[in-house]
Formats: structure tokens, sequence, C-alpha cells
């Protein structure tokens, strides 16, 4: 099962897509991480990824679809992928199309978690993120136990630099113009579900799984 998690950022992609992958048993695939990966092995392609998301725009369309083109052929998952934070334009989700044919597979189903600016916000300027695990907190609506530490492995929580009330503005305009299309290209492909995204993390999880278990 290839699943696609749509949404603004601070939706609760991250967050679910956490759970759903240890749930269903499938790999968690965020574009997002697979950049900071790079970044933290100051790889070229991290380097590169860094100039963009600094600023809050998209890192180029060719460089993103060969990352994940290559780690969507890694052993873990041919059996199925939780797609977190790609594809982000159309000519993404073609390229995807693409690469999912050539491998006798298709994406099954694309949640659409929808959640307002104002809250988006909100969520993005209280994250917390652990170091190690790339777990998601939020300093109100889902702070760790212990300050600074992540509940599930103990690693270090930091504060993303594009998690600025300025960037973060500046990605929902991205997130507007380039990704909110998608909503369409993936509703005529007869695989979109939309999800209210502005409930508790529990009763999001339990709408997106009795969509996935359907
Ligand atoms: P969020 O979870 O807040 O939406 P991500 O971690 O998914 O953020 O993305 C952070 C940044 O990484 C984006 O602002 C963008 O610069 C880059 N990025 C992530 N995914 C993509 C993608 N599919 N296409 C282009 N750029 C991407
Ligand atoms: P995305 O990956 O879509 O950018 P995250 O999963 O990282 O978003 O969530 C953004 C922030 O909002 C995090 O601080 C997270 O703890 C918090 N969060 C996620 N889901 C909810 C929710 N349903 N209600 C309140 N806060 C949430
Ligand atoms: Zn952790």
């Amino acid at each position: 099962m290839y699943v696609m998690l749509l949404g603004a950022p601070g939706a609760g992609k991250g967050t679910q897509a956490h759970v759903l992958a240890e749930k269903l048993d499938l790999a968690h695939v965020a574009s997002g991480d697979l950049f900071r990966d790079n970044l933290k092995q100051g790889t070229e392609l991290g380097l590169l990824a860094k100039s963009y998301m600094d600023r809050g725009v998209l890192v180029p369309d060719e460089v993103t679809i060969a990352m994940v083109k290559e780690r969507l052929a890694k052993p873990d998952c041919q059996q199925g992928a939780i797609l977190d934070g790609f594809p982000r334009t159309i000519e993404q989700a073609r390229a995807l199309d693409d690469a999912l044919k050539e491998m006798d597979k298709k994406i099954d189903k694309v949640l659409s978690i929808d959640v307002s600016e104002q809250e988006l916000i909100r969520r993005l300027s209280g994250r917390w993120i652990c170091r190690n695990c790339q777990a998601s907190f939020h300093e109100s609506s889902r702070p760790p136990k212990k300050a600074g530490a992540c509940d599930e492995c103990g690693g270090e929580l930091y504060q993303r630099a594009d998690d600025t009330v300025e960037t973060a503005r500046k990605r929902l305009d991205v997130y507007n113009e380039q990704t909110a299309p998608l909503i369409d290209y993936y509703g005529q492909a007869g695989v979109l579900v939309d999800i209210n995204g502005e409930q508790d993390i529990e009763l999001v999880l339990s709408d997106l799984l009795s969509v996935l278990q359907r």
C-alpha cells in the first residue's frame, strides 16, 4: 500500500506518518527528513537543499525527484510506504506516478489533512523535533514528558531554523501556490480523502486509520 499525506506545513503529516508507518508496517518516506539527513552528513545535496529550505521555498523538482526515487527503490519500500511531504508539485506527482508504474505499483490513497492557517502558524512556531528519531512535539499541544528530551528515544529536541513565523508564512504561500493544486490532481484520480486535521492528534489518527483499514 502506497499512501500519501497531503497537507500544509504544520498540518501534522510527520506526527501521523510516524505512527501510521509503525502500525501498518510501512516505510516512512519524508522528503524534508531526507534533505536534513543529507545536510547533517554534509553531502552536496544537503548543502544545495539548505539554500532553499532556509528561504522556505521548494528545492528544485529534478533534485527532489531523484532523491525520493532512490529512497523508494530501497528494500523496505517494496511492500509500501507512507509518503510525507512528497510530492509537492504537479511535476513531482507525475514523476511519482511514472516511478510507481515502473515498479508495477500505484498510489492507493491520498489523505488530505486540512488545518486553518492560524492554527498552522501556532503549531509551527511551537514545534520541537527530536534530533535522533525526528519525532515531533509541541510546547503546548504535545509537550514532551521531560523538557528538552524525546519521549520515544530520549534524544535531544530542537527547533527548526525554518519554523520562525516569517519563514512559516512564506512556506504557507508556497504551499498554496505550488502544492494545493495536487488536491485537484488526486481528486481527479479518485484517490483523495479529506481529513479534518484540526482535531486532537488521536482523533486525526483514528480517522486516518479508518480510511486505510476500510
Ligand atoms: P514541513 O513538515 O514543515 O512541511 P518539510 O520538512 O516537509 O516541512 O520540508 C522542509 C523544507 O524542505 C521545505 O520548505 C522545502 O524547502 C524542502 N522540501 C521538503 N520536501 C520537498 C519537496 N517534495 N519538494 C521540494 N522541496 C521540499
Ligand atoms: P508537518 O509534518 O505536517 O509539518 P508536524 O507533524 O511536524 O507537521 O506537526 C506540526 C506541529 O503541530 C508539531 O509541533 C506537532 O506536535 C503539532 N501537532 C501535530 N498534530 C497536531 C494536532 N492534531 N493538534 C495539535 N497539534 C498538533
Ligand atoms: Zn526521538
